[in-house]
C-alpha cells in the first residue's frame, strides 16, 4: 500500500512538473509524424493535436467546443495565455465586456490585449489550419512574454467541412512527389471545389446574415468576448506574394482614427519580418473595408482591428507549384509566412495592451451618431424574423410607444413621418453596438471610393420588407412579449384560412403538402367570417380531405407549430369574391422538384437553393447533377430548377429541344440569374438581353491605361437596390405589394417579355436606384428591363427570375417569390 502510494505520488509529481514544462509539449511535427507542410493535415488531426498541447499545458491552453458543422465535425477555440492570466479568464473576459458597456459595472483592470486569430474559413485555403498549429507551438516555447499580457483566441478552422473537403480530395489526388507544373490533377479543384461549408456558402460573406451553423454558433462565443483585434487568414492567386493590413478604401466611415492607425503599425511590424526574410508583400490594394459580413469587418464594426491576411496559395497550390514567375510554392512557405504573421499581431498587441484596451473602450461610446433610432413597420413575419438576426448579434430593441416619429423616410428617400404602433420595432444606435446597427440599417452608406470588392448596400429594412423612418431622436421604447397563437379545432368547419404574406406561411404549406393534406389557394380575394383573404391565401377544406383520419388535429397542430393564425370558415359561401368551390381557388399540386447541381451551376447559388429547401421550406428536392441532364427523366418531375450558371453544354440544341417539349406539356422551369443566357436568342423563348448602345462602348476607347479598372465599373452594378414595380394579380407575386424593393448583384439585364406573357416584377422607364453603387452604362440597359416573369410554353411555363432572392441567403423578403413560383404559378399545368 505504501509503496503503491509513493509510486502514485512519485508519478503525479512527474506528470506535474511536465505539464509545467512547455519545452516538454510535443511539436506539430513530432506529433502528426510528418514534417508540418509536407502532408496536408485532415481536420480531426489539427482537432487533436490542440488536444494533446492542451493536456500537456492545461495551465495555459484551454480549449472550447462552441459547436458542431453540418457534417458533425467539431467547432473549437483554444485560450493560450499565461497560467495567471488563464487563471482568470473569466474576470479577463468580464472586464473587456465592462469596459465596452456591453456588462454594466466597472472593470476592475484593463491591461490585457486579446487577440482572435480565426484560421481555415475557405477550407482550400489549407495552409492555414497548419499555421495555427505552430503558431500554437511557437506561442508557448518562444514567445512566453507576450503571454504575460495577452489572450490568444485561436480558431484553428472556421470551416471543418470545407477543409476536409479539400484535404480529402488533395490526398486521393496527388501524386509523390508532388507535380508542380499547374496543369496536373491536382491543382485543379472539381465543382464545389473545398472553399466553401457543407451548404456551399461562402462563410465570409455570412458574418453578419448568420444564416449558417459555423457563423451562428461562433456568433455566440465571439460577441462572449469582443476581442481588440480579429486576424481572419485567408489565400489569394498563386502569383500574388502575401497580403496585409492597412486594408484599401473604401473603408465605412465608422471606422476610427485608431483602427486606421493601428492596422498600419501592425502592418509595419509584419513588415519587418518580411522585409527581413526576403518575402514580398502588398497593401493597402484590393481588400476593402465596408460590406459588413467578413471576417474583418464585422470585427471591426465591433469595436476590433479586424484585419485579412492572404497567403499566395488556395486549392491550386497543393503542397508545391509553379507559379507564373518561376518560382516554387510550396504548403512549407505559405505555413511560415502565416505563423509570421500570426506571431508578429500577438507581439504588436502585447506592446499595446493599455493603449488597445482604453482605444477599445472609446469605439463604444457612440453619442455622435446622426441617427439615434430606426423604427420599423410592417408585416409581423418581417418583424419577427429581423429580431432574430438581431438576437444572434446581441443587439437590443424594444417596441414604439404610438405617436408620430420623423426623420429619413426609407419607402420616399425623403424626410417625411410613420404613426407608431406597439408592433413597430424600434431599434437605437444609443447602445455599445450601436455602431453595428448603423451599419446595419442606415438607408444608404457612404461610399470613400466606388472600386470595392462586394456589394454596396444592405440596408435591413429594404431586406426584410419594412417600411422605416430613421430618427435623430431617441425613440422611447417597451417591452412586448408576444403570446404565441394557439387555435383550437372546430369540427364543424368547413374549411381552415391562413393569410399569405411571408415565408412562414409557405413552410406551413409545405409541413401540410409533406402530410398529404390537400390544400386550396385562391386568385383572387375573398371575404369570409368578417374578414378579408387576399390572392394566395390558402384555405385547408375539409371536403378534399375526407380520407383523412384526424384532419383537424393535424391541421391545428401544424398551425401552432409554425405559428400560423387560422381562421374556421363554417360555410364555403363567401361573404364576398369567390367561394370555396369556385374555379378561382384551385388545389396546390404537391409538386416534384428537380435542381440542377455540380459542374455549369453556380455552387453558391445551388448551394443556397439547397439551404433553402433542406432547412428553411423544409420541402424536398431532387438534385441532378449536370452530367445526368441526357438521360433524365423530366417526366418524373412537376419542375426543373436551373441555378445561376453556363449551361451551353448541355443546354444545346438537343438539350432545349428536350426541355421546350417537356415543358409544352405541362412542365415548369425556374431559371436564376445567367442560366437566362441559355434561353435568350433560342428558337421558341421569348427571353432577351438588354444591351448598352454601341456609341457608348466605342466612346470607352480612349480611356488612359491607368483609368482601366475605374472604367470598367462604369459597366458594373456592386450590389444595389431597385424599386421594382410588381403586378401582385399574378400568383407570383401573391402577398407582395405593388412595389418590391430588390437587391441586383449583376449588370445582366433582359427586356420585358411580350404582350401574352408576364412581367411580374419589372424596372419602368426610369427605375429608381434605392441604395447601393451602379455605374453609369450599367444603369442606362436597366429601363424598362424585367426582374421576374413568367412565359407561357403550351401548357407549361418559363419562371425568369433576373435577380436572385437567395443571394448568400440574407434577403428574407425576396424568398416568397420562390415559393409563389414552386407552388402557385400556373397550377393549371400540373393536373397531370
Ligand atoms: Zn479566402
Amino acid at each position: 500500500m505504501i509503496h503503491f502510494l509513493s509510486r502514485f505520488l512519485f508519478l503525479t509529481f512527474l506528470v506535474f512538473t511536465l505539464n509545467l514544462n512547455s519545452q516538454n509539449i510535443q511539436s506539430p511535427s513530432e506529433f502528426l509524424g510528418y514534417d508540418l507542410g509536407t502532408q496536408f493535415s485532415r481536420h480531426h488531426q489539427v482537432v487533436n493535436y490542440f488536444k494533446q498541447v492542451s493536456n500537456q499545458l492545461p495551465n495555459q491552453v484551454k480549449l472550447e467546443k462552441y459547436g458542431e458543422t453540418y457534417e458533425r465535425r467539431p467547432l473549437m477555440v483554444a485560450y493560450v495565455s499565461s497560467e495567471e492570466n488563464l487563471q482568470n479568464l473569466e474576470t479577463i473576459r468580464q472586464n473587456n465586456l465592462k469596459n465596452t458597456g456591453v456588462n454594466a459595472g466597472t472593470p476592475t483592470k484593463t491591461d490585457i490585449a486579446i487577440v482572435w486569430l480565426s484560421y481555415n474559413v475557405h477550407g482550400n485555403e489549407a495552409s492555414s489550419s497548419e499555421a495555427a498549429m505552430k503558431t500554437l507551438y511557437q506561442l508557448l516555447t518562444e514567445k512566453q512574454d507576450w503571454l504575460q499580457n495577452t489572450v490568444v483566441i485561436i480558431d484553428p478552422c472556421l470551416n471543418p467541412d470545407g477543409r476536409d473537403r479539400y484535404v480529402n480530395w488533395y490526398n486521393t489526388t496527388a501524386s509523390t512527389p508532388y507535380d508542380i507544373n499547374q496543369q496536373a490533377s491536382e491543382h485543379n479543384e472539381p465543382w464545389p471545389g473545398g472553399r466553401p461549408n457543407h451548404y456551399l456558402f461562402d462563410l465570409n460573406r455570412d458574418w453578419a446574415w448568420a444564416t449558417q451553423i459555423e457563423s451562428a454558433s461562433r456568433l455566440k462565443i465571439y460577441n462572449k468576448w469582443l476581442p481588440h483585434i480579429h486576424v481572419d487568414f485567408h489565400e489569394q492567386g498563386i502569383n500574388e506574394p502575401y497580403y496585409f493590413a492597412p486594408a484599401a478604401e473604401p473603408f465605412h466611415e465608422i471606422i476610427t482614427n485608431w483602427q486606421r492607425d493601428f492596422q498600419t503599425q501592425i502592418g509595419k511590424n509584419h513588415a519587418t519580418y518580411f522585409d527581413k526574410a526576403g518575402w514580398l508583400y502588398f497593401t493597402k490594394e484590393r481588400f476593402d473595408l465596408l460590406y459588413p459580413s467578413y471576417g474583418d469587418t464585422y470585427p471591426t464594426y465591433m469595436g476590433a482591428i479586424g484585419m485579412t491576411y492572404e497567403q499566395a496559395g488556395h486549392g491550386r497550390a497543393g503542397l508545391g507549384v509553379l507559379n507564373d514567375e518561376g518560382a516554387i510554392l510550396t504548403l512549407i512557405d505559405r505555413i511560415a509566412h502565416h505563423t509570421t504573421a500570426g506571431l508578429s499581431t500577438v507581439e504588436i498587441a502585447s506592446k499595446h495592451a493599455e493603449k488597445l484596451n482604453t482605444e477599445f473602450k472609446k469605439f463604444f461610446d457612440n453619442s455622435n451618431l446622426t441617427y439615434k433610432s430606426y423604427v420599423m413597420q410592417g408585416d409581423t413575419d418581417n418583424i419577427e424574423s429581423l429580431k432574430n438576426l438581431l438576437d444572434k448579434h446581441e443587439i437590443s430593441y424594444g417596441f414604439a410607444q404610438g405617436g408620430k416619429v420623423s426623420g429619413y423616410h426609407y419607402n420616399t428617400s425623403s424626410q417625411g413621418q410613420i404613426n407608431t404602433t406597439s408592433k413597430d420595432l424600434v431599434v437605437s444606435t444609443n447602445q455599445p453596438k450601436g455602431k453595428m446597427v448603423k451599419v446595419l440599417f442606415e438607408p444608404n452608406t457612404k461610399l470613400s471610393d466606388s472600386i470595392t470588392y462586394d456589394i454596396t448596400a444592405w440596408s435591413l429594412p429594404y431586406a426584410y420588407g419594412l417600411n422605416a423612418v430613421a430618427s435623430k431622436n431617441i425613440v422611447p421604447t417597451k417591452t412586448i412579449l408576444q403570446a404565441a397563437i394557439n387555435n383550437t379545432i372546430s369540427k364543424t368547419a368547413t374549411g381552415y384560412l391562413v393569410t399569405w404574406n411571408h415565408l412562414k406561411d409557405a413552410k406551413f404549406l409545405a409541413d401540410l403538402l409533406n402530410q398529404n393534406i390537400k390544400v386550396r389557394f385562391t386568385e383572387k380575394p375573398l371575404k369570409t367570417e368578417g374578414e378579408t383573404f387576399n390572392s394566395g391565401s390558402l384555405i385547408i377544406v375539409r371536403g378534399d380531405n375526407k380520407k383523412v383520419d384526424d384532419f383537424d388535429n393535424i391541421v391545428v397542430n401544424t398551425a401552432n407549430k409554425h405559428n400560423r393564425k387560422l381562421t374556421t370558415a363554417q360555410s364555403g359561401f363567401s361573404t364576398d369574391g369567390p367561394d370555396f368551390g369556385s374555379p378561382e381557388i384551385k388545389l396546390v399540386n404537391k409538386q416534384k422538384i428537380a435542381m440542377l447541381s455540380g459542374k455549369s451551376t453556380s455552387s453558391l447559388n445551388y448551394g443556397a437553393l439547397w439551404y433553402f429547401f433542406e432547412r428553411q421550406l423544409h420541402y424536398p428536392v431532387t438534385s441532378i447533377n449536370t452530367e445526368n441532364f441526357a438521360g433524365l427523366n423530366l417526366n418524373k418531375f412537376d419542375v426543373l430548377i436551373i441555378p445561376n450558371g453556363y449551361y451551353s453544354s448541355i443546354l444545346n440544341d438537343k438539350g432545349l429541344e428536350k426541355l421546350k417539349s417537356w415543358v409544352a406539356s405541362g412542365g415548369k422551369v425556374i431559371a436564376i440569374g445567367n442560366a437566362l443566357n441559355a434561353f435568350t436568342g433560342k428558337n421558341g423563348f421569348n427571353i432577351k438581353k438588354s444591351e448598352t448602345d454601341k456609341k457608348d462602348e466605342d466612346s470607352n476607347n480612349l480611356i488612359p491605361y491607368a483609368d482601366r479598372e475605374r472604367e470598367a465599373i462604369k459597366n458594373l452594378i456592386s450590389g444595389a437596390i431597385f424599386k421594382t414595380k410588381v403586378d401582385n394579380t399574378h400568383p407570383l407575386a401573391f402577398g407582395y405589394d405593388t412595389n418590391y424593393l430588390s437587391l441586383k448583384v449583376s449588370s445582366s439585364a433582359y427586356k420585358l417579355l411580350g404582350k401574352n406573357h408576364f412581367n411580374v416584377a419589372y424596372l419602368d422607364n426610369n427605375p429608381t436606384k434605392v441604395s447601393g453603387f451602379a455605374g453609369s452604362n450599367a444603369l442606362k440597359k436597366l429601363n424598362n428591363t424585367l426582374i421576374f416573369g413568367e412565359e407561357r410554353i403550351g401548357k407549361g411555363s418559363m419562371i425568369y427570375m433576373v435577380d436572385d432572392v437567395m443571394f448568400r441567403s440574407f434577403w428574407e423578403n425576396g424568398k416568397l417569390f420562390f415559393a409563389n413560383a414552386i407552388f402557385f404559378v400556373n397550377n393549371n399545368a400540373v393536373e397531370l
